[in-house]
């Protein structure tokens, strides 16, 4: 488990994140990231079925815009 973050200032609004976890991130009508079913931008936590694909984003995400924290509950 861990949290997750995004920086909506950093984000470039490709949408690589809403790709590979389309059930954790989307790109809102300011093409820019937020959270599915969350209007803040975290830290929320990673849902556990979610974990590899939030994983991904954060490693794929071309301007580092998603803060992933694996010790926090
Ligand atoms: S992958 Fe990164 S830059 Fe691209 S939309 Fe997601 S947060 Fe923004």
């Amino acid at each position: 488990m861990g949290t997750v973050s995004v920086d909506r200032e950093m984000c470039l609004g490709v949408g690589n994140c809403e790709h590979v976890a389309p059930k954790v991130f989307a790109i809102d009508h300011d093409s820019v990231v937020r959270f599915v079913g969350d209007d803040t931008t975290g830290p929320i936590p990673v849902p556990p079925d979610e974990q590899e694909a939030v994983e991904r984003a954060a490693e794929t995400c071309p301007s580092a815009a998603i803060l992933l924290n694996k010790e926090q509950a």
